[in-house]
């Protein structure tokens, strides 16, 4: 039987053992650093691996495959790894070294070390299901919570955008409404409840997202959107846009700004037991109104405008009389719209861009169209004719 001390010393004979400054030298290494995940969370050696000592027989081969690699291990004081390198030597990696004095001599010689943004426990525990997906993980998890997503309307659409936005972390979201919370709201806006019935809705949905998620900073206006206070908004640095909202007016600033600062916007629309979903995304006109960020006109989707070039004549505008809904309708469309706007905060998965899903729920029946840019479109086309605000006034048929 040999103690602790000779069985680390006898395979310390054994391995090859570097210094800290030589490790550094060895630009060609895979560095692998066999610490446990705490320890790695608190700073590594930058470009290393890491591969607990636990796992490191079965998970060497996926992290370093070619066994003539030359490998640098290192733990925190270079006896983990002096073990791990016997190891390796058994598995027939040739070309193994084992950093003495570890990561503490590493941060003593004051070499570069990474300080990895990592989620802490409560966040790894809320978000678990998140970090399962690899398209997701920890990574894409952080860009969640660090991404700003603003909702236009708190009712129908709105409400399940909020609900399922902070559930999923994302990390600012901004709601746009005026209005106050009403009775008639119940039947589809399930942001809000009785406790909140004549509350303003952006303070109202705001209560419900903090009660679901405290990682969530919910920034309120309770305005109706227009060429007055569109840029004070959108300075605050939002991201994406669900647009919610149900009136003409609003669509064409919000498509107008957000063209001209490259804003994509996730349109939903709803009538009866029709819904529609498609993501705005046009690029930038670039030098067209001189906001652009330079992207040239080829790149993204059509806007709102390649649709529509301009409101409707008042004779065909829609009836002001408040349309009828089922209620379930906004929760089907402004899931979509948060599963396009997640997506975009992630940068996977193909966004609606140049496609207009249409949902019916009677035939329970989805199809989709294409949808064009618009080469002559007045906003985001070739030559544009608008290049400030246009404030259209609602009207209506009757
Ligand atoms: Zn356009």
């Amino acid at each position: 039987m040999s103690s602790y001390r000779e069985l680390l010393r006898r395979t310390k004979d054994e391995i090859v053992e570097i210094d800290t400054p030589a490790a550094r030298d060895r630009t060609d290494a895979i560095f692998v650093d066999v610490r446990e995940r705490d320890e790695w969370d608190e700073g590594h050696i930058p470009g290393a691996v890491h591969v607990p000592r636990g796992n490191l027989e079965s998970r060497i081969e996926n992290a370093v495959p070619d066994r003539d690699t030359e490998v640098v291990l290192y733990c925190a004081s270079g006896a983990r790894s002096a073990f791990a390198a016997k190891s390796l030597g058994e598995l027939g990696y040739t070309n193994v070294a084992s950093l003495a004095g570890g990561f503490a001599d590493w941060k003593r010689n004051g070499f570069d070390v990474d300080l990895p943004r990592v989620l802490s426990p409560e966040k790894r525990a809320r978000y678990s299901r998140h970090l399962a997906i690899p398209e997701v993980g920890e990574e894409g998890q952080l860009k969640l919570l660090d991404s700003r997503i603003l909702i236009l309307g708190a009712g129908g659409l709105g409400s399940p955008a909020a609900l399922y936005l902070a559930a999923a972390g994302v990390g600012h979201i901004g709601i746009i409404d005026a209005d106050i919370v009403d009775e008639s709201n119940l039947q589809r806006q399930i942001a809000h409840s009785l406790n909140t019935l004549g509350t303003p809705k952006v303070d109202s949905a705001k209560r419900t997202i903090e009660a679901l998620n405290p990682d969530v900073e919910v920034k309120t206006y309770r305005e109706r959107l227009s060429s007055e206070n569109i840029d004070r908004i959108l300075d605050d640095g939002w991201e994406i846009i669900v647009d919610g909202t149900d009136n003409f007016p609003t669509r064409y600033l919000v498509n107008d700004a957000s063209v001209w600062r490259g804003i994509p916007v996730v349109h939903g629309s709803i009538y009866r037991f029709e819904g529609q979903v498609t993501v705005f995304k046009p690029g930038t006109p670039g030098s067209a109104v001189g906001q652009g960020n330079g992207a040239r006109a080829s790149d993204g989707g059509p806007c709102y405008r390649c649709l529509y070039a301009s409101p409707p004549p008042p004779e065909l505008a829609p009836s002001c009389a408040e349309g009828g809904v089922l209620g379930v309708l906004p929760g089907i469309v402004g899931t979509l719209q948060t599963n396009e706007a997640i997506k975009l905060a992630l940068g996977i998965g193909d966004p609606l861009v140049g496609r207009l899903l249409m949902f019916d729920a009677l035939g329970t029946d989805f199809h989709e169209v294409r949808i064009n840019r618009k080469p002559d479109c007045p906003v985001c086309g070739e030559h544009p004719t608008i290049t400030e605000y246009v404030d259209y006034v609602e009207f209506c048929s009757r």
